[in-house]
């Protein structure tokens, strides 16, 4: 697959960026270009190994610079652009929204002009292969009820700051595809978790803190019901869409997982308790509710069922295999977390997800 293709990632080395350029090294041919300004949620230890890979390359830059932009486009010449670049964490929006406004919507759009500029300089044969895909959130679409899923036809509605950058910068990618015919695919997706999650998002901190034997705090009455989607079965889904995916369209991705926020966190209580048991008692006993984030989105839940169908995508980890792995991983891989908490970050409030 993609052999002999240019493949930019943008914001690969993020949490899901660097899982899209691990499956591309790991199981296509593809040379991948790592494009990455490194923000506090960016690491490149999440990319074991891809410095010394000849298909890989790293060009740390910001993707609002339209013109540093255009001289990567130039230099390169890529086959398809994967865009995942971002401000992702909702509770960073809310305190701080302008880098978002910036970053989600300002970027995407330099992105756009520099892609459809490089896109028009291309013989047509490599323009007919060329794709935008553009990644994004099920965020978009607001909240659900007790009943209901979001599909492609769902009207918008965001809640936060987040949601509402990343929902302009979806109606941007497809009127670029409408009034400039660019080629573009977009994805919305649900909560990924997985290996390499910064310490601050909900899963992993409360591993780090169950750990610790520290309280786990989780917001309101933990009914929040999010779908979860292991990262690698996204990276999967990601590449199938740029492959396979049928240019203007757009593509729900998730794990049919839904899960509400408490019982995400007692899993992960009985997980620790199972493989490194405490001597004061079970982990449950850690758990204390916290007072809700503003706008904080009942509940979110994907149909699948277009890029299963069309695409014979699915996704291979049930929530229980894939948070039993994301738990393995964490014990394991304590050093690449460590190295996080030890460099510090700004925590603007507590990091649930
Ligand atoms: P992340 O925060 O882990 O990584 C984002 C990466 O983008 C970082 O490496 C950061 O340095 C880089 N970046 C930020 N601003 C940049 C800029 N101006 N120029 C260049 N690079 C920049 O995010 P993630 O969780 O990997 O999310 C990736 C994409 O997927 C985002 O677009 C996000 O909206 C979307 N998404 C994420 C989830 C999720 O559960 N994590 C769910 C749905 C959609």
């Amino acid at each position: 697959r993609f052999s002999g293709a240019t493949i930019f990632v943008t914001g690969g080395a993020g949490f899901i960026g660097s899982a899209v350029i691990r499956h591309l090294l790991r199981d296509t041919g593809a040379r991948v270009v790592n494009i990455d300004k490194l923000t506090y949620a960016a690491n490149l230890d999440s990319l074991p190994g891809a410095t010394e890979n000849s298909r890989y390359a790293f060009e740390r830059q910001c993707i609002c610079e339209a013109e540093p932009m255009r001289v990567l486009f130039e230099k390169y010449r890529p086959d398809a652009v994967m865009h995942l670049a971002a401000e992702s964490h909702v509770d960073r929006s809310i305190d701080g929204p302008a880098e978002f406004i910036k970053t989600n919507i300002l970027g995407t759009f330099t992105l756009l002009q520099e892609a459809l500029r490089h896109w028009r300089s291309l013989a047509p044969e490599r323009s007919a292969r060329f794709r935008f895909l553009h990644v994004s959130t099920d965020e978009v679409f607001g909240s659900l009820g007790v009943d209901g899923y979001f599909s492609e036809q769902t009207a918008y509605a965001p809640n936060s700051p987040y949601s509402a950058s990343k929902a302009s910068s979806d109606h941007l990618v497809r009127a670029w595809h409408e009034t400039y015919g660019l080629p573009t695919l977009v994805t919305n997706c649900s909560n990924n978790y997985g290996p390499y999650h910064f310490p601050e998002k909900l899963i992993p901190h409360m591993i780090i803190k169950g750990l610790a034997g520290e309280t786990l705090p989780v917001y309101g009455d933990g009914q929040n019901v999010r779908d979860w989607l292991f990262v690698e079965d996204h990276a999967e889904a990601l590449s199938l869409a740029l492959e396979q995916g049928r240019i203007g369209e757009t593509y729900n991705v998730g794990g049919r997982n839904e899960r509400s926020n408490l019982h995400v966190v007692e899993s992960i209580c009985d997980l620790l308790d199972q493989m490194i048991p405490r001597s004061d008692g079970p982990r449950r006993r850690l758990i204390t509710f916290v007072k809700d984030r503003p706008g904080h989105d009942q509940r979110y839940a994907i149909d699948a069922t277009k890029i299963e169908s069309q695409l014979g995508w699915k996704a291979r980890e049930t929530f229980e295999s894939g948070l039993t792995k994301t738990v393995g991983w964490y014990l394991e891989h304590r050093a690449w977390w460590n190295a996080i908490l030890e460099r510090g970050y700004k925590q603007e409030r507590i990091g649930l997800g």
